[in-house]
């Protein structure tokens, strides 16, 4: 649209603050937002500029509110009914117009099912790039956004810099930053933006919702795990998970195996998770398995195998057969 866009490269001086989108359903913030709100916080205060937070949807007062209380100096809100139930086109369209409006610098979007969804509708228009799947972040001598990303199958750590190109744009693996907890203060500002999409306007229609496994392990304070030693019988790991009120997760040998269902699975190709504890069933921890879950608070192991790899990244270590261990372990903490 026009010459400043030509071959991508504008102004870079026209653009500032670091803007995170705030993703909800049904008042319900996704945690990955909350994460890079405080990731976000420590990036604009190296630039010195302001963090802004954006939230598209429908009744959103609340959570505007809890924005500023995470540290937002200023929260941009686009709540109306077209926006409910999610659809693509009208997230993805009036994400661009404030983008073209107001002109960040970066623009960080958790990398869920939503902003993975979205996020290509901002940054194609405005010829900006995105770096997808991002698990660090920082920023370089000269103030650019340095978005880290493992790349080649995770044999190196890829730095993206975009140089001549604005906003900067990631979408970030929900887990690898920590949410910082609202300090109760809501000083900034709450700003009202137009609505720019109307139902007409949208391709897309919702005719019927099918609510499937919706488990989100990301965002669960305790995870069982199995791996290739359960042998297709999840039964013990259940049973324990039960016990202690935890999901289900897996390893990819797991998943590929068909055992566990892929949303489940923990890694380098699959979620990052940093619950209080984590039991590992039967994994024997290998370091793509381990580089999605060696945040987490407590680790347990259980193998039947004392030289397992996953026993070095234990803080307890049960050395046993998963089949006697787990069931014994639930039956003790029933008792609880
Ligand atoms: P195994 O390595 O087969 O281990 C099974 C363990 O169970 C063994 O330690 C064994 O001693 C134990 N065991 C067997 N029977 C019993 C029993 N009765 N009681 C107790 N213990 C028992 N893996 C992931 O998990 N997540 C990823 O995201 C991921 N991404 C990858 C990406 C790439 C590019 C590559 C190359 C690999 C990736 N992998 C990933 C695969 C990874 O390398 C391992 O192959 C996988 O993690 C092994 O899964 P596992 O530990 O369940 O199985």
């Amino acid at each position: 649209d026009g010459e400043e866009h030509e071959n991508g490269v504008v102004d870079v001086d026209e653009y500032e603050d670091v803007w995170v989108f705030i993703e909800e359903h049904d008042g319900e913030v996704m945690s990955v937002s909350w994460e890079l709100l405080a990731e976000a916080r420590t990036l604009a205060d190296e630039l010195g500029d302001d963090l802004v937070a954006l939230a598209i949807g429908e009744g959103l007062d609340d959570v505007a509110e809890q924005a500023l209380e995470r540290g937002a100096d200023r929260v941009l809100v686009a709540d109306d009914p077209v926006f409910e139930p999610y659809r693509a086109d009208p997230y993805g369209e009036q994400f661009r117009a404030i983008v073209e409006e107001r002109k960040p610098s970066i623009v960080l979007i958790g990398g869920t099912h939503t902003g993975r969804d979205f996020a290509g509708r901002v940054a194609v228009p405005a010829h900006a790039g995105l770096t997808a799947d991002v698990t660090e972040l920082g920023v370089d001598e000269d103030g650019l956004l340095e978005a880290r990303r493992p790349a080649f199958g995770g044999n190196v750590l890829a730095t993206i810099l975009c140089e001549e190109h604005r906003p900067q744009m990631a979408t970030i693996r929900p887990g690898v930053f920590e949410a910082a907890d609202p300090d109760g203060e809501a000083d900034g500002e709450i700003v009202e933006v137009d609505v720019v999409v109307e139902d007409d306007d949208c391709v897309s229609e919702v005719l019927e919702r099918e609510v499937g496994d919706t488990a989100d392990i990301t965002e669960a304070d305790r995870i069982v795990a199995v791996g290739h030693g359960i042998d297709g019988d999840l039964e013990p790991a259940r049973q324990l998970a039960d016990a202690l009120d935890a999901e289900i997760a897996a390893s990819r040998a797991a998943v590929d195996e068909g055992w566990v269902d892929g949303a489940r699975q923990v890694g380098q190709t699959g979620k990052t998770v940093r619950p209080e504890l984590y039991v590992a069933v039967g994994i024997s921890g290998a370091v793509q398995h381990l580089e999605g879950m060696n945040k987490s608070e407590t680790v347990v192991a259980i193998n039947n195998d004392p030289n397992a790899p996953i026993f070095e990244h234990a803080d307890y270590g049960i050395v046993a057969d998963l089949f006697d261990a787990c069931p014994d372990l639930a039956e003790e903490l029933e008792g609880v």
